[in-house]
């Protein structure tokens, strides 16, 4: 390692090829929009129907009906969660954070939809609500609720540390999705997938290197979502606690986190209707 510089020289064009301007890759304006002033009414008088604790380095799982309400709450302190959705009937249908950031950005917040994996690409959930909006970019570029992460797990935490640790988010999604399903741990294993970072802040350096910071989240910070369709979620309290310092251990100050279902009076919202899965035929050319 080390040694001889490998960059080639810049050609005498480069700054001119440089200076083109970006496009956005998917611009917005034809993705069906949320009728959020409808969710927002449905959420008034909504009353809660279910609700569990997530303990600190360990997930739970919450099943929430289509058109009711998943309310992730930091009941205690600043505490990072890591979200895996599954279409309730269809383990098989799963959030794709990878096009939901190509959709919406690296961090989402309300209005933002969590989609689902091929070949279904619709909306599994829908943000109405996020009490760390006010956060925006600060001076790190630094935001809120990151697409970008994949999970703590086990298998990079050996790689660099030699350690065998259990309690990253991976594991604890894995247990969890195990005990509501009764899948055997491997087989659950696999079904674990790249989640929504709730109340984590996150960006990258000038170099492009993914950082974490603190979470700016205080108890009683909460994001709420309407379920799309019959959801399955799993939720993990990241060993990371505000993920300030670091993660894959048992050092940081951790918190328990809240997952609350609550149903809108008439049951969903008005006009509602659960989103169809895409309506590309699969012929792939062949
Ligand atoms: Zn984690």
């Amino acid at each position: 390692m080390g040694g001889a510089d490998t960059t080639p020289p810049a050609p005498p064009d480069a700054q001119a090829r440089r200076a083109v301007a970006p496009v956005i890759c998917y611009p917005a304006d034809t993705l069906p929009a949320p009728d959020l002033a409808g969710y927002a009414a449905a959420r008034d008088g909504a009353r809660r129907t279910a609700a569990v604790t997530v303990p600190p380095r360990d997930a739970r799982a919450l099943r929430v009906p289509a058109g009711h309400f998943l309310s992730i709450l930091c009941p205690e302190g600043a505490q990072v969660g890591d979200l895996n959705l599954f279409n309730a009937a269809d383990l098989s249908e799963r959030f794709y954070s990878g096009k939901t950031r190509a959709l919406h950005g690296t961090h989402v917040s309300t209005g933002a939809r969590l989609w689902s994996c091929f070949p279904h690409l619709r909306p599994m959930a829908t943000i109405t609500h996020d009490s760390l909006a006010w956060y925006g970019t600060d001076p790190h570029g630094g935001r809120v609720h990151d697409v970008i992460g994949t999970r703590c797990d086990p298998y990079t935490a050996h790689l660099l540390g030699g350690v065998e640790y259990h309690h990253c988010c991976h594991s604890n999604l894995t247990r969890a999705l195990s005990a509501e399903t009764g899948l055997p741990l491997h087989e659950a294993e696999n079904h674990v997938h790249d989640v929504l970072n709730v109340f984590m802040c996150t960006g990258f350096t000038p170099e492009g290197r993914y950082f974490m910071k603190a979470s700016p989240a205080r108890a009683g910070d909460r994001l709420e979502m309407l379920a799309e369709i019959d959801l399955l979620a799993v939720l993990s309290a990241c060993p990371g606690g505000d993920c300030g310092a670091e993660h894959s251990s048992d050092t940081a100050p951790c918190h328990p986190l809240t997952l609350e279902v609550f149903a809108p009076e008439a049951g969903h919202p008005a006009g509602w209707a659960v989103p169809p899965r895409s309506a590309y035929r699969g012929g792939h050319g062949a």
